[in-house]
């Protein structure tokens, strides 16, 4: 079996989801980690559940949440997600946030273990070191299109390698890297073959003729002499899931871009992990726990949370974190009813963390912070109206009305969100209570 890895950007992975919360960078807290700054790093208000949060990410830290599982209690649309997100993004930028809703385990394609273990590996990264292969020469030839684009000289490189065996040829994207570098014929250069990036050796080069051809434009930069090397270690971070789809025969890396997996046979897992195993073994890769955000997870039923249970005590688990707006509600599969719906055994093994519903204030800073992410400008009363919005109906429904409104302010030409904006966004889109109101008012002529 052959394994390939592809880099993969953490924005790839849900990405509506993440965008909602792309303000937030962590969890706000102070140098310490223990106590929540009122606003910082994206984050506002829920200072005791974000309290909380600190002390799970320093178990986390320490090695001690192995077995254990975090759930997040509280109305909707009191930032639970936005916790959890916290402590993915104060884990370190390449750490995997996989997020997913207890419902989605039910589908037709897959069996409902399948779609859970496939989750949890998403959140699995494996941190790879990689040596990539850099090229020395020297350059001998270099055409320059001087019809610039898009701020990127174009054109095409001749190096001569040092042992003057082999000559590269160089495309466009090299010639991006170049610009630079600032590099001209004469000059020595090393190119890293996987990500085309040149650095000029040394100070070998001569101040020759082909400067001027090359325009008035272009300067000599000197590079430090510590850029001069042969091989050079990269690291990045994929996930374990990633490496079974790109590896699994039936599905081939297409698979990670339609999304559309399936099953992958236990066979191709079992490889995987032992090669991550030799990988970590010989010091090439290391794993990084991600976290695992599972919403609605009174939606999973007694198999699924045997099947979490099980998963928890594995060597590589990441860190899991539910949330639920239910109290005391019926397992599903089982006809006892429990704490959140979450089986006594699966109780017996969580920290909960409860959120509570925000205030005008905190509601007006998230919306001014949410616009600011946006790149929206809202006169002060369309803000004031959001604000009442968020409070009357939720946060989410009112974060969602800053792009809409923004729509409807740049069609009329203004480059600022006024009141108006906002009401013909809250009259175009409702909201869900007002949409259920429509559509339980007897209608004349409504069709049978
Ligand atoms: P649900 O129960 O509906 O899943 P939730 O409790 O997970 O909701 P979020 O989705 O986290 O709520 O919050 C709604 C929006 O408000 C998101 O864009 C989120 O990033 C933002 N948000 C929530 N709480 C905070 C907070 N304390 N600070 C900053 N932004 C927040």
């Amino acid at each position: 079996m052959s394994l390939t890895t592809i880099p993969q950007e953490k924005e790839v992975r849900g990405l509506n989801l993440i965008a909602a919360h792309s303000h937030i960078t962590g969890l706000g807290l102070d140098a310490d980690g223990l106590e929540p700054k009122p606003v910082s790093q994206g984050m506002v208000g829920q200072l005791k559940a974000r309290k909380a949060a600190g002390v799970i990410l320093r178990m986390v830290r320490q090695g001690k949440i192995a077995g254990r599982a975090v759930l997040v209690a509280g109305p909707p649309s009191t930032g639970k997600t936005a916790i959890a997100m916290g402590i993915s993004q104060s884990l370190g930028s390449d750490v995997p946030f996989t997020t997913i809703s207890g419902s989605e385990i039910y589908s037709l394609d897959i069996s409902k273990t399948e779609a859970l273990t496939q989750a949890f590996r998403k959140s699995i990264g494996v941190r790879i070191k990689e040596e990539t292969e850099i090229i020395e020469g020297e350059v001998v030839e270099i055409q320059i299109d001087r019809s610039v684009t898009g701020g990127h000289k174009q054109g095409k490189l001749t190096i001569k390698t040092t042992d003057m065996e082999t000559v590269y040829e160089l495309g466009t994207k090299m010639i991006e890297g170049l610009a630079k570098e600032k590099v001209i014929a004469g000059d020595a250069i090393s190119i890293d073959k996987a990500t085309g990036r040149v650095t000029k050796l040394g100070r070998s080069y001569s101040r020759s003729r082909d400067y001027d051809a090359m325009g008035a434009d272009t300067k000599f930069v000197q590079c430090p002499e510590g850029e001069l090397q042969r091989r050079k270690e990269v690291i990045h971070t994929v996930s374990l899931h990633d490496i079974d789809v790109i590896n699994s025969r039936t599905q081939g890396f297409l698979a990670l871009f339609s999304g559309d997996v399936g099953e992958i046979r236990a066979e191709v897992r079992e490889q995987i992990n032992a090669k991550v195993a030799e990988w970590r073994e010989e010091g090439k890769a290391e794993i990084v726990p991600g976290v695992l955000f599972i919403d609605e997870v009174h939606m999973l039923d007694i198999e699924a949370f045997s099947f979490i249970n099980r998963a928890l005590e594995d060597e590589l688990a990441p860190i899991v974190i539910m949330a639920t707006n239910r109290g005391l509600t019926t397992t599903r599969g089982t006809s006892d009813k429990s704490a959140h719906g979450l089986p006594v055994d699966l109780l017996d093994r969580i920290i909960i963390v409860s959120t509570h519903p925000y205030n005008a204030d905190e509601i007006r800073e998230i919306l001014t912070i949410r616009a600011q992410e946006e790149e929206v400008d809202l006169h002060a009363d369309a803000l004031a109206i959001l604000t009442k919005i968020g409070q009357e109906s939720s946060l989410r429904y009112a974060a969602n009305l800053i792009a809409t409104a923004n729509l409807i302010a740049a069609k009329r030409k203004s480059t600022i969100v006024e009141v108006g904006d906002v009401k013909r966004s809250y009259s175009l889109f409702l909201d869900s209570k007002r949409s259920v109101e429509f559509l339980s008012e007897p209608k004349e002529g409504a069709m049978e």
